[in-house]
């Protein structure tokens, strides 16, 4: 038995753990299993390079609880340690043995591997939550099991043990203060929140699974059951597959399985898989935005290597974002750090751009490959699309080709349709192109009529950050200007002659014309046929332009067309 003080440079560093390094006790489990996926997964690795000469087997994590000694117990099958990496890598305090790992292996893809660990601190943060530690641990190299205890003070003691099956086990002596994690039902929590999607298998206590009767079982005759292992996670969720391997309903159940609570489908789904220059997998959704009772507690969750890390994506995700679900899961976004670090952090700056630009290129793809579904969903989607318009630039110069501006009537239009679209019939004196819009059909029924009659697009701009996106849309398209449709430049608005496309043949016209010219003061005002698109207009009589511009000058505003009306009984 040997015994030693653990290398710190600080007398004592147990207070400063428990105080400091994490503010959420509850992660000691989070991080004491990731010890216990990683010495696993290591096995696995070794085993598969030939380095480690045993058989890997189908490993679990078992988590088991002893209430009486006030124990929890963290039992895994991996590669162990010997009484030399005891001291080594438990006894420094921040040598991180997972980073070691890695770069030792590096050469033969132990990157690859999915280690969890890279700050050599999660072990210590079983002292946030026990009084006493215990290491009971035998290496899968052929030598003596060893037996780590400490209890809380820098001294420890290490001694041989008698365990004879490879693998480690942790014991926590559960401290007064959070005799909680001695609760089947806080145990199960945890495991659920953190290590739901966790690589190896994890057991909590065994389960009783029903089985199908037999043929020649009666009617009153019970359903036969077996204890099972009660396994808590699903090791391979979707998320870590690749796109080809999954189909629609494979997505909608893992979205199913991420919020067991959330009825609703999700309206479309994005894969992300991206390796350079940084490591990103992950699944988002849109969901409909309306009626969705979920909004706030449904949130994107971030992993890193399986291992939950948080639903606050803030500053990872671009803020527009946050209002989709899912996952992300990289191992490049630094754990367990402030958030003004993170956002400052090149890595996670090139993750959020590439978020943006693979939500915008499937929003685009998805408006390629149906435009009627897509005009369908558009209102559940706005939101999140107008949103991110106003806030990154890319996003908004990628969301020129599939934004919509519906009208009053649920006709879409892409921006650059609806200029197209009105510019024979919708300009102002300056030339500008004029865009009218509602934003409540109701309130301003009698206003978008009176535009519809005299042939204007009437759009239906009805979300609520709609004025800052008129704004945007205005600075960047000089020579437009949105007019709410009971404004009151509604009204001046001038059509140009040359676009219009005749329904009335020549001879047709020319009795229309003279007859027109008949009836009103010629001299000041100008007929033009089928001046609308609008079959309750057939002609419009508007003021010639010297006309206006002398009437400007007399008085302030005026100008233009003043007046329309319906063909006359001919
Ligand atoms: P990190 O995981 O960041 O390396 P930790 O403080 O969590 O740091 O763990 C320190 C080291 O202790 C690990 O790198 C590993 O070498 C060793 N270790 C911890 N738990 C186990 C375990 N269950 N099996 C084998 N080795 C372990
Ligand atoms: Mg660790």
């Amino acid at each position: 038995m040997s015994q030693g003080t653990i290398n710190v440079a600080v007398e004592n560093i147990f207070p400063l753990i428990k105080k400091f390094l994490y503010s959420d006790h509850e992660i000691f489990l989070r991080e004491l299993i990731s010890n216990a996926t990683d010495a696993t997964l290591k096995l696995k690795h070794l085993t598969s390079i030939g380095e480690a000469n045993v058989t890997y087997g189908n490993p679990q994590i078992e988590i088991k609880i002893d209430k009486e000694n006030k124990q929890l117990h963290i039992i895994d099958q991996g590669l162990g340690m010997t009484q030399e990496e005891v001291g080594k890598y438990i006894n420094e305090i921040a040598f991180s043995g997972a980073e070691e790992f890695i770069e030792k292996y590096k050469d033969q893809n132990g990157k690859d591997a999915g280690i969890i660990g890279h700050f050599g601190l999660g072990f210590y943060s079983a002292f946030m939550v026990a009084e006493k530690v215990e290491i009971i641990t035998k290496s899968y190299k052929d030598e003596p099991a060893a037996h780590w205890t400490c209890d809380g003070s820098p001294n420890y003691t290490l001694e041989t043990s008698d365990k004879t099956d490879r693998g480690t086990e942790i014991i926590l002596h559960i401290a007064e203060d959070s005799l909680e994690f001695l609760e089947e039902a806080r145990i199960n929590e945890l495991l659920v929140k953190y290590n739901k999607f966790m690589p190896i298998p994890i057991k909590f206590g065994m389960r009783t699974e029903t089985l199908p009767k037999p043929e020649d079982a009666k009617e009153e005759d019970k359903a036969p059951t077996v204890e099972v292992d009660n396994i808590i996670n699903n090791p391979s969720p979707a998320w870590t597959k690749q796109p080809s391997e999954l189909e629609d309903k494979d997505y909608k159940s893992f979205y199913r399985e991420l919020y067991p609570m959330q009825f609703e489908e999700p309206l479309f789904h994005i894969h992300l898989n991206v390796d350079y220059p940084f490591n990103l997998t992950g699944i988002l959704y849109f969901p409909k935005m309306t009626n969705d009772m979920n909004m706030q507690k449904d949130k994107i969750q971030l992993y890193q290597n399986q291992v939950f890390v948080t639903d606050n994506v803030e500053g990872i995700v671009p803020e527009f974002l946050t209002m989709l679900r899912g996952v992300i899961d990289s191992p490049d976004i630094p754990l367990n750090v402030s958030r003004s670090y993170l956002q400052a952090d090149g890595a996670v700056k090139k993750i959020s751009s590439y978020i943006t630009r693979k939500v915008a290129d499937k929003l685009k793809s998805l408006f390629n490959e149906s435009r009627e579904d897509f005009e369908k969903k558009w209102n559940d989607i706005k939101i999140v699309i107008e949103y991110g318009m106003l806030s990154e630039e890319k996003f908004f110069e990628k969301a020129q080709s599939f934004a919509l501006y519906p009208t009053v009537d649920d006709t879409y239009f892409t921006f650059e349709e609806l200029k197209e679209k009105i510019k024979a019939a919708q300009t102002d004196k300056d030339d500008k192109l004029v865009v009218l819009y509602a934003s409540n059909k109701e309130e301003q029924h009698s206003y978008i009529e009176a535009a519809k009659e005299k042939g204007y697009e009437v759009l239906l701009l009805d979300s609520p950050i709609v004025s800052h996106l008129i704004q945007k849309l205005e600075t960047t398209n000089e020579n437009v200007s949105f007019v709410r449709v009971d404004g009151d430049h509604v009204d001046n608005l001038i059509k140009k002659e040359d676009t219009t496309i005749s329904k009335l043949s020549e001879e047709e016209k020319e009795t229309l014309k003279t007859y027109l010219t008949e009836v009103i003061p010629a001299a000041k005002f100008s007929v033009q046929l089928e001046a609308m698109d609008s079959s309750a207009n057939p002609f419009m009589i508007t003021e010639p332009e010297f006309m206006r511009r002398m009437k400007e000058m007399q008085q302030t505003g005026g100008g233009g067309m003043f007046g329309m009306g319906n063909m006359p009984d001919m």
